[in-house]
Order: structure tokens, then sequence, then C-alpha cells
């Protein structure tokens, strides 16, 4: 006779039907699941999770699962998340796009898309040898820090909460607003994210004991003419990287925290993806990475050909940031957790990183997705879904409203031509995807189906996988505008999408 059930087998969805309690000792909450550790233990027990084949393992995932449901979230995301469109793995994500590249004909596609795998430096060893396994590279992990996690979304009032939706709303057309205007946006967010204004002793003397909480900066005034600065070094008469770029990722990213992860960084943490996202391109000259590489200059001296535009926007923002005073009185503690979610943040923007990113958010989605509980996401699981969110604001605009999507597209275009006639002028090579302006509209139309497919395409699907409620939306956008660059590749353009 069969004393217990048999162990459950965690990967199937009958997890997602309610267990009835298998012990009148059990006590349960309102929703019927047990709740202290004693109650879980002993719920696992009569599932028959100690006798399972790695009993520590299988707790974890029954208490997991156990608290999904507790806490009124998705009980199984492995039930809920559309993987069949996401590709998992690094080795696999470049393979892909590999075999992808293979059928293309157009060497302008061609060429843009390899400038940005990195074909030199073929870290994977797959994107020619098909048959490869490959490795994936491992990262080190950098502490989420012992801060607990934030309590923003908690506190923040609700005029607070809408005013910083506004802000940060899709819709935004940020072309149409002046650089005054995107600086003024852009303190505001720090504002109402609640940055400013008491100290943490402040906090205590209300008798809360809120060592991990607000806020951040003690001056406005400081962090004002510091993001001034970091505005000012925005070179304008750049087409594509402005601070109308600067202040979009920074909106974006500002986005994505509070719909995707609003409890899984520390205050400090997210004040430093935020302040990255605002500084990720500061000092542009609207010139790409390899143009300083090619022409040795003295960046690319500096940095050993390695990420060398992220690197001086990195220097450059801290520069200014020291500075400014904003971190004076901080403690070398929160420093450098500052500087590493900063640092780690802007280097996240070099598209050397795309594929890994890609790869690692494919692996979760496959694992079963993030689990929504923060203390149950490792610190090396955390850095890529900071890292994604800030890379995926910095890939968003073919996620934008068609008409700013094309418009972005337009910028980014002319910015790559001018690269190519300078070039051109100074005696070098100028690649494929370099020798087509905007207005040669078959090429610019098949330049930016490559990029939402090859490119941007995979890494926003692994993020909406993750995260659906907050980003089918994208998905769907992605998917028109998509459609547009179709229409405008076979000049069948209609204009009115333009306006959706
Ligand atoms: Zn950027």
């Amino acid at each position: 006779m069969q004393l217990f059930p048999p162990a459950i087998s965690f990967g199937h969805l009958t997890l997602d039907t309610p267990m009835p309690s298998q012990s009148s000792s059990i006590s349960s909450t309102s929703s019927g699941y047990p709740i202290s550790g004693d109650e879980l233990i002993a719920e696992w027990r009569t599932q028959g999770g100690v006798d399972s084949e790695d009993p520590l393992m299988n707790m974890f995932e029954f208490a997991r699962r156990k608290l999904y449901i507790r806490d009124g979230c998705v009980p199984s995301r492995r039930a809920s998340i559309d993987s069949s469109s996401v590709t998992s793995s690094v080795p696999d994500v470049i393979r892909q796009v590999a075999e992808e590249l293979k059928k293309e004909k157009s060497e302008t596609v061609s060429s843009f898309i390899r400038e940005w795998i990195d074909v030199s430096d073929d870290p994977h060893g797959v994107i020619f040898d098909t048959a490869s396994s490959g490795g994936v590279g491992s990262t080190s992990p950098i502490s989420s820090s012992s801060m607990p996690r934030s309590s923003l979304s908690g506190i923040t009032p609700m005029k607070d909460t809408m005013m910083l939706e506004s802000l940060t709303r899709w819709e935004t057309d940020f072309l149409a607003l002046s650089s005054s205007e995107l600086l003024g946006r852009s303190i505001k967010i720090f504002d109402l994210w609640g940055f400013f204004g008491g100290t943490v002793s402040d906090s205590s003397s209300s008798g809360i004991d809120l060592p991990q909480a607000l806020p951040v900066i003690k001056s406005r005034e400081k962090f004002g003419s510091f993001l001034k600065q970091i505005s000012k070094n925005y070179k304008s008469t750049n087409p594509y990287h402005n601070f109308h770029h600067a202040h979009s990722v920074l909106a974006i990213v500002a986005n994505l925290i509070r719909n995707c992860v609003p409890d899984f960084y520390s205050p400090l943490e997210e004040f430093g993806i935020l302040v990255a996202a605002v500084c990720h391109d500061v000092g542009h000259r609207g010139l790409n990475s390899d143009f300083y590489i090619k022409t040795r200059h003295e960046l690319a001296i500096q940095y050993n050909d390695i990420s060398v535009l992220e690197n001086m926007h990195c220097s450059l923002s801290f520069e200014i940031l020291l500075r400014s005073g904003v971190t004076a009185d901080w403690s070398e503690e929160e420093y450098t957790i500052f500087r590493k979610f900063f640092i780690q943040s802007v280097l996240a923007t070099d598209m050397k990183q795309h594929f890994e990113l890609t790869g690692k958010l494919g692996d979760m989605v496959l694992a079963g997705g993030v689990p929504a509980i923060p203390e149950l996401v490792s610190p090396e699981d955390k850095r890529i879904i900071y890292c994604s969110i800030v890379h995926a604001a910095d890939l968003a605009n073919p996620t934008m409203p068609t008409k700013a999507c094309y418009n972005w597209a337009v910028r980014v275009v002319d910015e790559m031509y001018a690269q190519g006639k300078l070039e051109e002028k100074s005696g070098f090579t100028v690649a494929p995807f370099m020798r087509h302006p905007p207005t040669d509209t078959v090429e610019f139309a098949k330049l930016q189906l490559s990029f939402l497919g090859f490119i941007v395409s995979p890494l926003w699907k692994a993020m909406a996988a993750i995260w659906p409620n907050a980003l089918d939306d994208r998905i769907r956008q992605l998917e028109k505008n998509n459609k547009f660059w179709e229409n405008l590749r076979d000049q069948n353009v209609d204009r009115e999408q333009l306006n959706n």
C-alpha cells in the first residue's frame, strides 16, 4: 500500500493544480496554501519530495512554486512562457544568425550584421563552423550587494507614480522635444523615483529602520548640474548619438525596471543603472569604435581596442560626476556598488555583448523564466537582467511607434553614412553598410529588416517571454514595424502606417 503520493515531477503542469492539504496539522492561508517554513517542509514530505533524486533541489523548487502561489503570482512560469520563438544559449544564437547570413545575398546587410557579431573575435568559434558546439563564455559575477531590495514602489505616492508613468511612456515622441525639455524630464524621473530629499538619518529619525532606504542623493542641485554637464557633453549635431537618444534610453530603462523588475534592486543599484542609462553615450562623436581602432586613434590605444567607446563614456561620466560632488558624502561601499552597476550597464551597450546577453536570456526562458521573488534570483542572473534591460533600451527604436521607429532609423543611417564619407575621404575602406544614405530607400529598408530580424527581435522576444504582461505590446509593435519596412522595401508603402 502506498502511504504517500509519488514524488511530483516539477516540470509538469500538474503543479498549477492546487494540491489538497495532506495533513490536518498543516495550517493554511486563505488560499489554502501553507506559509511557514515548517509547514512547507511538512507538505513537501507528504508529497514525497524527501525520496526524490535530489531532495535539496526538489525542496527548493517546491518552495519556489508555493511562494509563487502564496504571493498571487503566476504559479508556473514554465506553463505561461511562449518559448517557441526564443533561441537558447550563446552559441545557438550566434549559429542561427550565421546560418541565416549564409543565405543573405546583400553585401550591405551581411557586412552590417557581421560588424555586430564581431567576427574577428569569434569567441565561441561557431560563426563559420556550424558543426561546432562552442562553449558558453562565463562572466565574472557581480554582487548585487547585500543591501535589501528597493521598497520604492511601495512608498512612492500615487501622483508621483502616475507622473513617472507619463514620463516613461512608449508613445512619447522624444525627437519632438527640445534638449532643455529633455533635461528637465530626466531630472524629474530621478526626482519622482525618490532619490532626492532627506537622508538615511532622516529616515531613521522617523523611527522606521530603513538602512537601505532613500535617498541616494542629498543635493538635488548638485545632481541637476551634473546632469546638465552630461547633456552638454552630448554632441547635438550628431544625427543619432545625441541627448535625445540618451534621454530616450533613460526613459525606457526606467519603464522596464518599473514594469519588469520593480523589486529586484536596491535604490543605490537602481540609481547606478539609471544614471548609466542617461550617460551611456556621453562624448560620442558620431563615429563607431572601429573607426578609432582602424585610425589608431589615442582612444583605441588607451583602451586596447576593447569597448573603446563604452570605456570612454564611463570614464568621461565619472570625471564629470566626481567634479560635481554628487558622491562626495557616500561611503566607500556605496561608491563601489554604484560604480559597479554603472560600469556594467554602460559596457553592456557594446554590441559585442549582444549575443551573450540574448543567449543567456534565452537560457532563462527555457529554465522557466525569472522568479518573481528577487531573493530567489542568483546574483549572476540579476546582472544579466539589468545589463539586458539597458542594452534592450538602447535597441528599443524598432519597438516604438512606426513614425518614431522610422525617424530614429533615418538618423542612425545618416550618422553611419557620414562616417563612411569621412573614411572615404581619409582613404580607408568603407564598410558596405555605410555606403548608402537613407534616401536609398530599398537598401535602407533591407538594412532595417536585417537589424530587426537578426538583432532586435531575438533579444526583445526573449525579454517578452520572461515578462509577457509588460512587453507583449512591444513585440506587436515590432511586428508592425517589420511590416512597414517590408512595404518600404517592396516600394509599397502606406504612409498612413507612420502614424501608428
Ligand atoms: Zn546608445
